[in-house]
Order: structure tokens, then C-alpha cells, then sequence
């Protein structure tokens, strides 16, 4: 195994070298090594391996794995982050790194708008645990302030809210949080990681569903929880191992390969949904264009501070019609996909109201402006003109 990774390679470059190891075979496309254990040279090796393990030396696929941890260290390059653990899924990340951390007595202040499974580990699970959830507003400064109190253990977020597109000052709500000792996680999907500073700018513990932009084309669940080494080793690693909820092998071989497209994907994707939403901001046929890196958007500056300008890959729709109108939008477009996945070099319009949100009671769609008519669109890396078109076109048939 040779790992010819230099720490001072710019993002770009890690994603296409960092964390290579090569076998004795020189390949160059990283292995698969589809193996859930290891072979010990003796008895005696093994009993060595098991008391203390080095860089290079795995136990049990659970544990770790070479195409593994080629993966969990290409993003941490990627990240800026000290080391990361590989999940099975977005959501072993999610709650993989909040279970790793908190015990019963703890506080955790959340941001209200949340991924739906984000909300129920959260609300429902954590607090069966004897963990006390705090929820609110993740754009409102002062509720942040007034609720993390200096017995705080923990604070989450969403970067960039799903499906209203809301951003999180991550620099202020982590300077609350580290004025009390707080730990601060960041669920970072829509920021994606070619546009995240979240670690700059004072992120503890970032974390993705790679199943989105990272694998990019549909194929894989995956996740990562990015952070020191100390966290990631003595806090996250031996909950997850002893969990389960570790990625597999071959999971890791195509978030690998995603990772080698990711910048390429997402620039293209993030310049198509902004064409798109100057394309379609003031269209009659709609009540808002959400689009965090439009100029349009509430929180701009902040856009251009914390991604350097690029709003994503997503941006929502308000038809004015409400969901009658919604519906005839989605089903008269020619090249999307109606689907709830994200990040995905296909685009994909999803109806909150009535899929991945359908759950929310009416008071909560309302907090959180997941009105009737609101539609998400992922932007693909389809030739933007062909997208807009086409996106004109249904929303003249949605009348
Ligand atoms: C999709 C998603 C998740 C969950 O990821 P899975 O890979 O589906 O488990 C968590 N948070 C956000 C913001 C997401 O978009």
C-alpha cells in the first residue's frame, strides 16, 4: 500500500488523489476490496492487531476497510476536516454522530426546518433517551442566543434548509455555541462539499448524506461524519462499529468515484439553477423563486460569505395556482425526473406537501412555508438552455 497524499493540495486535487492506497498491483482505479475480515500472519499478529491497531491495519469490515477509509480520508482532505467515519447512509451519519456524543441530561438546540428523518431522530428518539430537544427558527440570531444556555451540549442544523432554502449562519450560531462549550453539528448536503467552509468557520462535526451529490448519480446510500480526530476516533468510531451502521466496502468504491466528479458536477449544476432562477424570477405564473445564490434571496450577503457565492444545486418554486397547478407543472416537464433524491446529475422536481413533508402537521407546513403550490427542483447537469425551455413550457401548461 503506498499513500502519496500531500496535505497541501488544493480541494480539487484531493478529490481525485486524496487518500490512495495502491496494492502491490499498481492499480490505477482504487481497489474494491470487497472483504468483510482480514488474515493474520500468527496468532501472535493477531492478538497484536487487536490490542493495537495501526494506520494500515484492519480488523473487520465494521470497523474499517481499505476502500473505506480511502474514502473517509479523500473527504476529510476535501472538508478540511482532521478525520471522518463512513456511514451505511445519510441518516447513520445523522444519528450515528448525535448518539455518539450525548447521554440523558443533555441539551441540544436544533434549527426547526429539518430533513424529515433528521426531525424524528431528534424529537422522537433522542428524547426517548432522556436528551432534551430545543427547536428554533435557524435564521433568527436572537433565538439561538436566548436558547443556548450554558448547559448546552450540542447544537444542529441544516446549512441550508430543505425545501425552503433557508441558510444558517454557521459562523455566529457556532460562536454561540462555543461561548457555552457546545458542540456544533452540521447536517452540510445542500451546501455540498465543493462549496462548504463550514469547518472554517466553526463547525465542529460536519456531515453528509453522501447518497446526494457524492455518489451524484443515483446508485448508492451513503454518509460521512467529518471532525477532530480525537472525536472521530475515540466518540464516533466505537459507537459505530458496535452499531453497525458502517459503509460498506462497495458503497465506498463509487462515493470514491463520485468524489473524483464532484466539483465538476456541482459547479455546472449550481450555474444551471442559477440561470434558472433569473430565468424564472417575476414569471407570472409564480409567487416566489427560491434560490439562495439568486441576489434576489433574504440572506444573500451571508451566500456570499459562507459559500463564496454559490447558492447549491437546488432551488424551489411557489406556483401560484397552489398544488392543482403544482401537480399539471410536474407532470407536463419533458426532462426531469419526478423523484425525492437530490444532487443527482438527472434533475428531479419533488412536491413537499405531499411527499417528503406529507407527515408535518398544517401548523408546521406553515412555519416552515411549505405551502401548496412549492415544488423543489434538483438541477441536474443537463445543457441548461434545454432546462429552461422546458421548464417554461410546463409552467405555461400549468396555466
Ligand atoms: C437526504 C438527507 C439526509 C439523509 O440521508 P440518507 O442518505 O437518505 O440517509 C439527511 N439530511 C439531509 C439534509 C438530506 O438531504
Amino acid at each position: 500500500m503506498s499513500d502519496s497524499t500531500s496535505k497541501d493540495w488544493k480541494p480539487r486535487t484531493h478529490a481525485v488523489h486524496g487518500g490512495t492506497r495502491r496494492s502491490q498491483y499498481g492499480e490505477v482505479s482504487e481497489a474494491i476490496f470487497l472483504t468483510q475480515g482480514f488474515v493474520y500472519d500468527s496468532a501472535e499478529a493477531a492478538a497484536q492487531r487487536f490490542q493495537a491497531a495501526g494506520e494500515d491495519e484492519f480488523i473487520y469490515a465494521r470497523y474499517g476497510n481499505p476502500t473505506v477509509r480511502m474514502f473517509e480520508e479523500r473527504i476529510a482532505l476535501l472538508e478540511g476536516a482532521e478525520d471522518g467515519f463512513a456511514t451505511a447512509s445519510g441518516m447513520a451519519a445523522v444519528s450515528g454522530a448525535l448518539s455518539a456524543m450525548l447521554k440523558a441530561g443533555d441539551r441540544v438546540v436544533s434549527a426547526r426546518a429539518l430533513f424529515g428523518s433528521c426531525l424524528y431522530v431528534l424529537e422522537e428518539i433522542l428524547t426517548r433517551y432522556g436528551v432534551e430537544v430545543e427547536f428554533v427558527d435557524g435564521t433568527d440570531l436572537e433565538a439561538w442566543e436566548a436558547a443556548i444556555t450554558p448547559d448546552t451540549t450540542a447544537v444542529f442544523f441544516e446549512s441550508i434548509s430543505n425545501p425552503t432554502l433557508e441558510v444558517v449562519d454557521i459562523a455566529a450560531v457556532s460562536k454561540l455555541a462555543h461561548a457555552v462549550g457546545a458542540t456544533v453539528l452540521v447536517d452540510n448536503v445542500f451546501a455540498t462539499p465543493a462549496f462548504s467552509n463550514a469547518i472554517a468557520q466553526g463547525a465542529d462535526v460536519v456531515i453528509y448524506s453522501a447518497t446526494k451529490h457524492i455518489d451524484g448519480q443515483g446508485r448508492a446510500l451513503g454518509g460521512i461524519i467529518l471532525g477532530t480526530r480525537d472525536f472521530i476516533r475515540k466518540t464516533v468510531e466505537p459507537y459505530m462499529k458496535h452499531t453497525g451502521g458502517s459503509m460498506s466496502p462497495f458503497t465506498a468504491w463509487v462515493m470514491l468515484k463520485g468524489l473524483e466528479t464532484l466539483d465538476l458536477r456541482v459547479r455546472v449544476q449550481a450555474g444551471s439553477a442559477l440561470a434558472l432562477a433569473e430565468a424564472l424570477t417575476g414569471h407570472t405564473a409564480l409567487s416566489r423563486v427560491i434560490f439562495p445564490g439568486h441576489s434576489s434571496h433574504a440572506q444573500h450577503a451571508l451566500v456570499q460569505t459562507q459559500m463564496g457565492g454559490k447558492g447549491g444545486t437546488v432551488l424551489s418554486l411557489d406556483l401560484k395556482g397552489g398544488q392543482e397547478a403544482a401537480f399539471r407543472f410536474l407532470n407536463a416537464l419533458t426532462i426531469p425526473v419526478i423523484s425525492n433524491n437530490l444532487g443527482d446529475a438527472k434533475s428531479i422536481l419533488t412536491h413537499p406537501a405531499t411527499t417528503t413533508h406529507q407527515r408535518l402537521p398544517q401548523d408546521q407546513k406553515d412555519i416552515l412555508g411549505i405551502t401548496p403550490g412549492l415544488v423543489r427542483m434538483s438541477v441536474g447537469i443537463e445543457d441548461p438552455d434545454d432546462l429552461i425551455a422546458d421548464v417554461l413550457q410546463a409552467l405555461e401548461k400549468a396555466g
